[in-house]
């Protein structure tokens, strides 16, 4: 179904040639059906070749069948234009032709050397020894006649046909491109009109102006499109016996047709290498244009800010995503420095970085910006440096990360919250035993590494359940909080840990510390806790009291925390057995177990 269209132009096209230009000569002096034809198969794809070559066989068939032509020479000629098509065209690579790649340099030769010169060439060979053979006519003259009719024919017509199936001529008729054109063309057929309606002046070197006029303007197709037109002005005069190539010396009007040829093809030919370099750079502009248009719609619709800077900061482009992040339009942005969108709080950060002259390429960094509206934002930038040529400076992509930056804060602050619950009493904020049992092995091992003295406090509330009965658990609670108050307060050295070990009782690492001065503290603990004179009707004293055991010693292998602990704990119980409200001390001795058992108060 495809082929019908194809086959009705290949027949035309086929029975014009002949009709009009076999009128002096019995061969065609430009012959357009098998450029039409190769055309057709350079735009198209292999699996379609066989239908093609089918349809150009019919149309040559019918357009011979049509002139009356004999059977034999229909069969024989309709044979060789379907091979000298075949010829032309199998060189050229696998993939569909547009013009521009019919431009190149590869291309451009295979379509020069196969299409207008072998295959017009060997099939007008062909074509003179079969004429030589059955009517004995000169061998040379049909050949060149033949070839340079064949060859004027694919050079003029192919890439026309190249240019209407696939580019649509090219952008030809483009609008902007249209009136310019149209100058050309007018030129074009007005000094053609002229060159040949006369035959006065031999005034053929006028036809290069306008065509070159046209090559620049309307490219390949328009250059080729115009030939024709002046081929096809020219041949009328000719037939009719004026013009520039009547004015030629030679008598005879088959060779003034050579001529014609020959003038025809030099003309092609000559404008071939400029049609090709227009055809090439306006490739390249194409290509350039189409890189710049993704450059554009990448800055555009990036929702990331991208900002270029040169070698000093100073902002020379940003995308119109700032509008977006920043609240700036692109204009305002850039006629501030890159630091003055920062927070005042991170400038000093940021200013150090980009002024830095280290060898860095890439640079990812986290701070807050200041919108437009004065809102304060977090920004991600991605910093690179780059030497393009003789330029450098810098790509920094700026990306709002408020809603992430947010959620990473609330993140660290539930973080802290767990941590501080799994290693602070909640009551009295101090350390809980599990910190505390972490802290002590941890101690321990420090101190048994540096040979230095560790002690322990324990630290209980004298008559508490007494205190609770009396003032109600709230109260107690109350009172709990202030003797950790004082606790916290008695031990100031870093290092030094006082933790909550459960209920009422509270314990106390005290690393470096002989035991002596352990006790020290334990008593001032304690007499800080008696001078709050806090009420306790049921205590003998009145007041609130402690009682507190001390042990210590300096860590040795084969001997563990624990047994500071337990030393620790004998000397409170020590404490309350003698009356409550006193200091008892008790020294590890790790040969002999624990003595030196001595009470303060
Ligand atoms: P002693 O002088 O022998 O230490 O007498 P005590 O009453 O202090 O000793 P005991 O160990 O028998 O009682 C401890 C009491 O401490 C029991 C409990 O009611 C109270 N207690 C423990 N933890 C808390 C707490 O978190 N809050 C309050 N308000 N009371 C507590
Ligand atoms: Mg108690
Ligand atoms: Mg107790």
């Amino acid at each position: 179904m495809l082929c019908i269209p194809r086959y009705v132009q290949n027949t035309s096209a086929a029975w014009v040639t002949q009709a009009y230009t076999r009128g002096a000569t019995s061969v065609s002096s430009i012959w357009l059906a098998n450029g039409l034809a190769l055309g057709f198969l350079l735009t198209a794809p292999r699996s379609r070749w066989p239908w093609l070559l089918a349809a150009s066989l019919a149309g040559n068939v019918a357009s011979s069948i049509l002139l009356g032509d004999a059977p034999g020479l229909i069969v024989r000629g309709s044979l060789l234009n379907l091979a000298e098509i075949a010829l032309a065209a199998w060189p050229q690579g696998r993939s569909r032709l547009d013009l521009a790649a019919l431009a190149e340099a590869r291309n451009f030769w295979r379509f020069l050397v196969f299409g207008i010169v072998l295959a017009p060439v060997a099939s007008g060979a062909v074509v003179a020894a079969d004429a030589y053979g059955f009517a004995g006519a000169a061998f040379l003259p049909v050949w060149h006649s033949w070839s340079t009719g064949h060859a004027l024919g694919m050079a003029s017509i192919t890439p026309v046909v190249v240019a209407l199936r696939v580019d649509r001529f090219g952008g030809l008729f483009r609008r902007e491109k249209a009136w310019p054109l149209l100058g050309g063309a007018i030129a074009v057929v007005g000094v053609s009109l002229v060159v040949f309606s006369q035959t006065t002046y031999p005034l053929l070197f006028l036809l290069y102006p306008p065509l070159l006029l046209v090559a620049l303007r309307g490219g390949f197709a328009g250059t080729t499109l115009s030939v024709l037109v002046v081929v096809g002005i020219a041949l009328f005069y000719t037939e009719m016996g004026r013009g520039a190539f009547v004015l030629l010396a030679v008598a005879e009007p088959a060779a003034r047709y050579r001529v014609m040829q020959l003038f025809f093809g030099s003309l092609m030919l000559s404008m071939f290498p400029i049609m090709v370099s227009i055809a090439g750079r306006q490739r390249e502009l194409v290509a350039l244009e189409a890189i710049k248009n993704q450059l554009r719609v990448l800055a555009e619709y990036s929702t990331d800010v991208i900002i270029l800077t040169d070698a000093k900061s100073r902002l020379l482009y940003v995308s119109p995503a700032v509008r977006e992040v920043l609240g700036f339009t692109p204009e305002e942005f850039l006629q501030q420095s890159y630091l003055d969108r920062v927070h005042p709080d991170d400038v000093h950060r940021v200013a150090s970085v980009l002024n830095e002259t280290a060898e860095w390429r890439r640079l990812t960094h986290v701070y807050r910006a200041r919108r437009a509206d004065g809102q304060e934002i977090w920004v991600e930038t991605q910093t690179s440096q780059f030497q393009e040529g003789a330029q450098t400076g810098r790509v920094v992509t700026l990306r709002d990360i408020t809603r992430r930056r947010q959620a990473e804060l609330a993140l660290e602050r539930a973080n802290q919250e767990l941590a501080s619950l799994v290693w602070k009493d909640g009551l009295t904020g101090l350390a809980n035993r599990r910190r505390f049992d972490e802290a002590l092995a941890s101690e321990w091992a420090q101190a048994l590494r540096g040979g230095y003295p560790l002690a322990i406090l324990l630290v209980d509330v004298d008559q508490f359940k007494l205190f609770n009965d009396h003032y109600g658990h709230q109260r107690g609670d109350y009172c709990l909080v202030t003797v950790a108050e004082s606790l916290a307060a008695g031990v100031t050295r870093s290092g030094d840990l006082a933790a909550r070990y459960g209920g009422e009782e509270f314990a106390v690492i005290l690393p470096h510390t002989p035991v002596d001065d352990a006790a020290r503290i334990a008593e001032r603990i304690r007499q800080t806790v008696t001078l709050l004179r806090v009420e306790h009707r049921g205590s003998p004293y009145g007041v609130l009291t402690l009682s507190v055991g001390v042990a210590g010693a300096t860590p040795q292998v084969g001997g563990s925390a624990q047994q500071i602990v337990r030393a620790a704990d004998e000397a409170l119980y020590t404490s309350k057995r003698e009356g409550r409200n006193r200091t008892t001390v008790l020294e590890v001795q790790w040969s002999q177990g624990p003595d030196g058992v001595g009470t303060l108060n």
